[in-house]
This record gives C-alpha cells, sequence and structure tokens, in this order.
C-alpha cells in the first residue's frame, strides 16, 4: 500500500519534470567522474542567480539531485559532474548514461551566492566541483576573488581545460585519502581572516567537521554555507 502510495506522489512529482538530451558524456581517466552535458530546452539559464540542482530521474521512482557547473544561454546546454566510484543508483545511473539518452528533471534553487562582497573559500569533495564551479560563475572575481580546495578521491588525469580555466582550484586527488583530513590540511595553509564567505560542500560528515573546525577560530570572521549533498 505505501509503495503504490510513494509510486502516486514520485507521479505527480515526474509531471512537473521536464525532459533533457543528453548530448555529450565525458569519463576523467580512470573513469569515475563523469561529466554530462544536457540539452535543456525551455529554461532560461541566462537567468539563473544561485547555484541550482537538477532533481534527475535515475531509476525507477529514484531521484538524485546534480549541479549545473557551466551552462550556455544561446545553446540551451549545461554540464554536470558525477562522482560514480561508490555503488549507488545514481552513480550507476551516471556510469550508464550515454550521448541520446533522454534525461527527465526539475530544476530548482540550491545554494545562495555570498551576502556581502568579499573573498570566497571553498571547500569540497568531488560531488561538489559543479557547486563550486556555479560559484565562480556566479560571482564576479573584482568584488569576490575566490580560492576553492576540491578532494578528489581517485587519481584522476584532470582535464587540461579545467585546469587552465581555474587557476584559483586546488585539486587534491588521492585515492588512498580523506576528504576532512586534506580540506582541513588546504585550510590551515591558508590566511583564514581574509575570507569573507566559507562555503563548504560535498559528504555531510565532512562538512559538519569542518565547519566546527572552523567556524570558532579567532581569525576567522567569515559567514558560513554549508550544502550537504551526502550520507
Ligand atoms: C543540492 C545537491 C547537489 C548535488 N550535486 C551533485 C553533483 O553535482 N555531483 C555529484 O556527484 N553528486 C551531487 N549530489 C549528490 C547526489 O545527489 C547523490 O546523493 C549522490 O550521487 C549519491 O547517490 P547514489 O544513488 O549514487 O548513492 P546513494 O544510494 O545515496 O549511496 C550509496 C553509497 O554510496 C556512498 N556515496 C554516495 N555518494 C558518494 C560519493 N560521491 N563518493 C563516495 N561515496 C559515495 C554512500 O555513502 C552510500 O554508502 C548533490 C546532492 C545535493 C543535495
Amino acid at each position: 500500500m505505501a509503495n503504490m502510495v510513494a509510486k502516486a506522489v514520485m507521479g505527480v512529482l515526474e509531471k512537473m519534470f521536464s525532459s533533457a538530451e543528453v548530448v555529450a558524456v565525458r569519463k576523467w581517466k580512470p573513469g569515475t567522474m563523469v561529466e554530462i552535458e544536457l540539452h535543456i530546452p525551455g529554461v532560461d539559464v541566462g537567468e539563473w542567480k544561485s547555484i541550482k540542482r537538477l532533481k534527475t530521474k535515475v531509476g525507477e521512482c529514484e531521484y538524485r539531485d546534480y549541479t549545473p557547473a557551466d551552462w550556455d544561454a544561446e545553446r540551451s546546454v549545461c554540464t554536470m559532474y558525477i562522482e560514480t566510484g561508490h555503488e549507488g543508483t545514481g552513480g550507476n545511473w551516471g556510469n550508464n548514461v550515454k550521448t541520446g539518452d533522454e534525461v527527465l528533471y526539475g530544476p530548482a534553487h540550491a545554494t545562495v551566492l555570498p551576502a556581502k562582497p568579499g573573498r570566497i573559500l571553498g571547500l569540497g569533495d568531488g560531488s561538489a566541483l559543479g557547486h563550486f564551479l556555479a560559484l565562480k560563475k556566479l560571482t564576479d572575481r573584482k568584488d569576490y576573488p575566490i580560492d576553492v580546495a576540491i578532494f578528489l578521491a581517485d587519481d584522476y588525469v584532470l582535464p587540461k581545460n579545467l585546469v587552465s580555466e581555474n587557476p584559483e582550484f586546488e585539486f587534491i586527488t588521492d585515492a588512498y585519502g580523506d576528504a576532512f583530513e586534506a580540506l582541513a590540511a588546504s585550510a590551515e595553509r591558508r590566511d583564514l581572516s581574509l575570507y569573507t564567505s566559507i562555503y563548504i560542500a560535498g559528504n555531510s560528515g565532512m562538512v559538519r567537521e569542518l565547519k566546527k573546525m572552523l567556524r570558532y577560530r579567532d581569525e576567522v570572521s567569515a559567514r558560513f554555507y554549508g550544502a550537504e549533498f551526502w550520507k
């Protein structure tokens, strides 16, 4: 009975979804970070003024949120970065998606932009790469200088254009490392008094622990923006 009710609710939810077409799929070597380009006609991406999420159908009655990292208003295309190196419905979907596939999705707001101009620090794991690329795209460097550290849990060969176009990003790749420890060490190397806003995103435990560690430091006066993506 509960199952039938859940299915009915999902049916209503899906009626509000739109249809997108996968126009490109790129896998970083060794293969577990997947870049997906979606054609999303009818969405005025030029109007996006906050970090978005696309609630995406990844299986029967299964939905996951993914972050548009970049978008092109003229072509109505956006790009998402999906971590697939774990066993999960979303990860399996990301691993198997192909150019030409139809995807059902609903766009929604995810995270606000900084309340005040000033330097931003971003700390996140691979699931939050899109989150920080979107934050960079939505803020201008004159008023919002940005530094970002991303922990990637695989020994990826990073796309050359991603690295060259984002000199503000420190990419820490370590298949045996721990996101909290790597990002905490990256934060320790910085002058935290410089930041007006600190964004932390990715695994829930990591986000909470980093926030706890940084928030009450004497030199920190930044406002915190946490985004917990997965448990
Ligand atoms: C607002 C928002 C935006 C998001 N944007 C993105 C995005 O751009 N890219 C992205 O990859 N994810 C993003 N996520 C997370 C995404 O929605 C899923 O939660 C994630 O893909 C895991 O779903 P799953 O079905 O694969 O695994 P689940 O069924 O949720 O989990 C299965 C197992 O895998 C583990 N697991 C889940 N995710 C990871 C991971 N990334 N690395 C290692 N182990 C993991 C879990 O701990 C669990 O043990 C976002 C979440 C939110 C709320």
